[in-house]
This record gives C-alpha cells, sequence and structure tokens, in this order.
C-alpha cells in the first residue's frame, strides 16, 4: 500500500457528526465513509482490518467444527411470520416487496432460515449435531444507529447456529461455542467479560453476552467487587436470605397512620408515633406493594402485584426479563377501580394472592422471606400493619426478580462481595434457544428408536463489524488509531521522510525487502510538498503497530523504528534491517 496512490484521504478536523473517538479516529484515518445514517462504506485500510478479524472468526468456529455457509440477506417473509417473527420485530427491520407484491424483508439474524435449510436436508439423529456458520450481512432499522460501526443499520455478523437431537448435546454445542468465543476475542485481543444474560428463573434459556469494557457501552451490567461473578442487571438473582425466626415476634398489629400514602410520609410518622428503641424506623422496614398489569402475546391483560421493601424500586427492563414475550404496564386508574377491595396507598398483602379479597396474583422480592417483619398496608385508608411476619401473617404465589440493583447490592455469588455497575459494548452472545424455532418450523429427525423429535438449538452470534469499531475504541490514544498486531491493517508504516533520492532509493529498497519476506507494508512514499512532519501525524492516525522512518540516518547508514503504542525507539543498521523487522513483526 503506497501512500501516494493508496484510496485514502486522512483529515486533520475532528468530523462533526461522529460522537464517540473510535468513529472520529476511523473517519479521520480513511478506514471508513458514511453512506447513510448508520450505513458505511469500508475503504482498503478498513477492509483489510475486517478482513482479519473475519479471518480470526472463521479460524476458530472451523476449529470446532462448524461449516461454513452463507445465505441471502433478502429473504421471504413466510419463515419469520411462522416464528412469529415478521410481527415481533415491529419497526425493526427492513421490509420491501416484490414486482408481484410478496412481501420480503433484509434478514436481521437467521434463525428461520437456518432450521429450514436443515429440516430441507437432514432427517436422522445420525445427521447430528451439526453447526453451521456464516459470515453475514445483517439489516436492522435500529432505532438509534449511533457511533459509526458500533450500532449500524448494515453490520456484519458471523452468527452461528447448532443442532442437536438432546438436551446434553446442545449442552456440549454450547460449551463449544463459548470456548471458541474466548479464543476469539482473547485473538482480538481487547478487555472483555462474561455476563450472565438471562435468569432463568421463569424457564428462560441459558445465555452468556460477551461485553467489551468500554465507557461508551450502552450495556449496564454489574459484576463483583471480590469475585468473578458478572451478569446483565436483568439476569441478577438476589440470593434470598435463610428463613429467621419469628418465636419472638409480636403478633400482628394494625396501627393508624392517617395521611401516610407513600414510603416517605409513612416513615416519618412511624419514627415520630411509634419510634424504635433500637434505631429509627426506615424504608426498608416497610414492604411495598406495586401493581401492574401484564400484556400477554394473545392479548389477554392480567393484574400483578410485586411486594418488595419500601427502600427498592420495580425496575421495567428486569421485570420484563423475567416475563418475555409478555409486556408490562403500570396499572392506570381505570384497571385500578375494578378491583374495590385494593386502597391506594394503603395496599397489603390481605387483598393480595390467590387468597386475599382481590386474588390478584402476588409475587414477592426474594428478600421478602421467611419470618421477615414488615409494616405495610391494612387495606383501609390511613392504617398500617406492623410486625406483619412473611410466612407467619402472608404468603404469596412465588417470588420474582423485579426490584431494582444498585451498587453496594450483595454478590449473588460470593461471600462478602458486592456489586458495582459498569459499561460495556455487546461483542457476541452465546444462546441456547432450544426447540422454539425447531418447533414452530417442524424440524424433526429419528432418533435411534425410530421416533420422530424435535431438534434442539443454539445460536451464537459475533458482531464482526462492531468489533473492528471496539477494537479501535479499546487500543485507541490522543494521536489516533493503535491495532493490536494480530488486525492491523499491514504489519509495519515504512516512512520515506526527506527530499534527497537517497533516501526514496533506501526506502524503496527496504520496502521491497519487506515484501518479499511477506510482511505487510504501508509505505508513504509520497514526493513533493508534503512535509515529513505530515508523514509522520498520518502514520500515528492509521495506527499500523510499527513505524519505520527511512531519512537523514541513511547516510549513515541508520533508520528508526517506533512502537507505535509505547513511542519508543530506536535506530536500526539498514543492513540487515529487514529480518529485523521480520523478526519485530513475527514476535
Ligand atoms: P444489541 O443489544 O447491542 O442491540 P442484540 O442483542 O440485538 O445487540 P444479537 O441479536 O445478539 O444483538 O446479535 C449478535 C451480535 O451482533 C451482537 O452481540 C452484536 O455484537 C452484533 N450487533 C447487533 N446489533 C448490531 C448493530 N446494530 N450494529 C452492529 N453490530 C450489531
Ligand atoms: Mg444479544
Amino acid at each position: 500500500m503506497r501512500m501516494s496512490t493508496l484510496f485514502v484521504r486522512t483529515l486533520r478536523e475532528d468530523p462533526s457528526d461522529a460522537e464517540v473517538p473510535s468513529h472520529r479516529l476511523l473517519l479521520r484515518a480513511g478506514y471508513i465513509r458514511r453512506a447513510a445514517p448508520g450505513i458505511y462504506t469500508w475503504l482498503p485500510l478498513g477492509l483489510k482490518v475486517l478482513r482479519k478479524v473475519e479471518g480470526i472468526i472463521r479460524e476458530e468456529m472451523d476449529a470446532i467444527g462448524a461449516q461454513e455457509v452463507s445465505f441471502p440477506a433478502l429473504l421471504p417473509r413466510e419463515p419469520y411470520e411462522a416464528t412469529n417473527r415478521w410481527t415481533e420485530y415491529g419497526d425493526g427491520i427492513f421490509r420491501l416487496k416484490d414486482r408481484k407484491g410478496a412481501d420480503y424483508l433484509l434478514g436481521p439474524t437467521h434463525e428461520e432460515m437456518f432450521t429450514l435449510l436443515v429440516k430441507d436436508m437432514y432427517g436422522s439423529y445420525k445427521d447430528l449435531p451439526l453447526s453451521l456458520y456464516q459470515v453475514q450481512t445483517k439489516y436492522r432499522d435500529e432505532a438509534r444507529p449511533r457511533a459509526g460501526l458500533l450500532r449500524g443499520r448494515e453490520f456484519i455478523m458471523k452468527d452461528s447456529y447448532s443442532f442437536d437431537v438432546d438436551d446434553a448435546g446442545l449442552e456440549v454445542s454450547y460449551q463449544k461455542h463459548r470456548d471458541a468465543y474466548v479464543r476469539i476475542f482473547d485473538r482480538l485481543g481487547f478487555d472483555y467479560v462474561i455476563v450472565k444474560a438471562t435468569a432463568g428463573a421463569m424457564g428462560g434459556s441459558k445465555s452468556e453476552e460477551f461485553l467489551a469494557n468500554a465507557a461508551v457501552g450502552e450495556d449496564t451490567y454489574v459484576r463483583c467487587t471480590a469475585c468473578d461473578y458478572a451478569a446483565n442487571v436483568e439476569a441478577v438473582q438476589v440470593p434470598a436470605p435463610a428463613a429467621v425466626s419469628y418465636d419472638d415476634a409480636p403478633a400482628a398489629h394494625v396501627e393508624d397512620t392517617p395521611g401516610t400514602p407513600t414510603i416517605d410520609s409513612l416513615v416519618d410518622h412511624l419514627n415520630s408515633a411509634f419510634p424504635r428503641a433500637d434505631r429509627p424506623w426506615a424504608a426498608g422496614d416497610t414492604l411495598k406493594n406495586v401493581l401492574v398489569v401484564l400484556k400477554h402475546p394473545d392479548g389477554t391483560r392480567e393484574p400483578l402485584a410485586i411486594g418488595l421493601p419500601g427502600d427498592r424500586e420495580v425496575d421495567q427492563k428486569r421485570l420484563e426479563g423475567q416475563l418475555e414475550p409478555i409486556e408490562v404496564e403500570a396499572m392506570d386508574e381505570a384497571e385500578f377501580r375494578k378491583h374495590p377491595s385494593l386502597v391506594k396507598g394503603y395496599i397489603g398483602p390481605g387483598a393480595l394472592g390467590e387468597e386475599g379479597t382481590s386474588a390478584i396474583r402476588y409475587l414477592l422480592d426474594p428478600r421478602v422471606s421467611e419470618g421477615t417483619r414488615w409494616v405495610t398496608g391494612a387495606d383501609e385508608p390511613g392504617r398500617h400493619v406492623v410486625d406483619l411476619v412473611a410466612g407467619r401473617d402472608f404468603t404469596a404465589d412465588g417470588t420474582i426478580e423485579a426490584a431494582d440493583v444498585r451498587d453496594g447490592d450483595a454478590c449473588p455469588n460470593c461471600d462478602g462481595g458486592t456489586l458495582e455497575s459498569a459499561r460495556g459494548i455487546e461483542m457476541g452472545h452465546v444462546f441456547q434457544l432450544g426447540r422454539k424455532y425447531a418447533e414452530s418450523l417442524d424440524l424433526k429427525v429419528l432418533d435411534e428408536n425410530g421416533k420422530l423429535v424435535t431438534v434442539t438449538m443454539g445460536s451464537y452470534g459475533v458482531g464482526v463489524s462492531r468489533a473492528v469499531a471496539a477494537i479501535a475504541e479499546d487500543t485507541l490514544d490522543e494521536i489516533g488509531l493503535c491495532w493490536p498486531r494480530e488486525i492491523a491493517p499491514a504489519d509495519v508504516h515504512v516512512v520515506a521522510a526527506g527530499k534527497d533520492a537517497a533516501v526514496f532509493e533506501a526506502a524503496e529498497q527496504l520496502v521491497a525487502g519487506l515484501v518479499a519476506a511477506g510482511v505487510d507494508v504501508v509505505f508513504d512514499d509520497r514526493a513533493g510538498k508534503i512535509s515529513p512532519g505530515v508523514k509522520f501525524k498520518d502514520a500515528e492516525l492509521i495506527g499500523v503497530p510499527t513505524i519505520v522512518t527511512v531519512g537523514r540516518g541513511v547516510v549513515d547508514g541508520l533508520i528508526e523504528v517506533k512502537d507505535r503504542r509505547t513511542g519508543e525507539k530506536q535506530e536500526l543498521a539498514l543492513d540487515g534491517a529487514v529480518e529485523a523487522l521480520l523478526g519485530l513483526v513475527r514476535g
């Protein structure tokens, strides 16, 4: 790649529409250009990096025996109709019609197509296990395309799918993919964390995400300060405290608490009217009951009550994460009035649950465990129950992980550790789909006994174009991009610095030697008005790991080698420079 002819224009100024550093630098260094919002063109330098990332992914997928195929991006509606995703995706996909009026979509992900392909070709347990993958362009009409390649509307994904006869087989396929992902992300050389992605509490299947640690990330997760636990906020499972004895607890008693419909007003009232001997009352001593309405996929609506400590809020995303695909809405006035036994501000367990006066389904936060004592609504205006003991005075229909997760919360995985939140970019996702797609599309095989069984599947994605941006984001510095060697667009960036013919001759010879030895070179051979300063700035911006300057030193037979990351410089004899550089770039 000669800078004199390379299809690149570096920019000195930051583009105004680029909000994150990787996006700015990929534009400025001439790796990509914007074609439309969330849609980018790859230039030669960018394409080199992209191909290297793809290469690493292919090697690791091939190594676990996955076979590469390639699907079209333009897909018919019917398979997506069969799994209901044509509807579920809503505005999230690009839809189009052919000249006959038939519906098509641009594939956002390919579970349906892979399932149908395997159904088309395979019919026996002997054909399985099978893993197929592709590296392919995906389309999603993202509500907020952002940060360049990080969230595009057209982007490149490696997606693979595993097919097994039974759960044990799926577990093996899942583990193989997970191991391959660890190798891929280790080789890509950035800082990542594997987080638990679904709680599984309500029968959700196993799923983990690979997140790149990055302040610009859109995903919030929590990690333990003491052990290696990490999970999506939605997937955090609060450890239920051990049951405590309530032998010494007084009988529950109803008290007048006029004008206390909120937790704050209740706590103030308790502290003035019923002061505790040991410590003041706090919000965490109260049991708050929140009412929501569940919207089931078939359109039916169901009220639900959630009981949680008064110092916690219901986290809508966590709640929906447990109930997917059910949607959750706050209970509005009209709905509320349908349940006359509910007294706003004073709702207690007496009205809730299977045996409660309203018979609304009632689920508790795991912290409201056997033997814990609460102040809660007495289902009469201006009155609360005190010393109401869970398990003795009330029970619910189950527990639910709906309370917000906070920094400092106890770690569910170890003793004494606490959680802290962090931000990341989702780079990959491994997911046990189970039989959902195979069932909707009727993918069955004959088992050993000649009986038809539904195949169980896994789905595994890596954001390939997103990885380019995420690695850039993780490695860049104030002066430019700074690629890890394995995915840099070249091994060495040679700058011919000076006007003398001798400099250019020496540089040409060095480059010829390097290329002959199989080293990828960007050669800044630009002559004329381009100053060495401009060439150095471009080299730093482009971010090839080793920068070689052939300049005035050639009269003494010397060149300068600089490490782009550390900035360390060393002189090298021109004689034998090819071998020395080869050693450097091959490690
Ligand atoms: P996100 O939560 O970031 O929207 P997702 O969970 O919808 O991602 P998946 O369906 O799991 O994404 O897709 C697999 C991988 O594809 C993701 O882990 C991510 O790396 C990548 N990816 C998803 N959406 C985009 C996008 N709009 N632009 C670039 N890469 C994407
Ligand atoms: Mg995902």
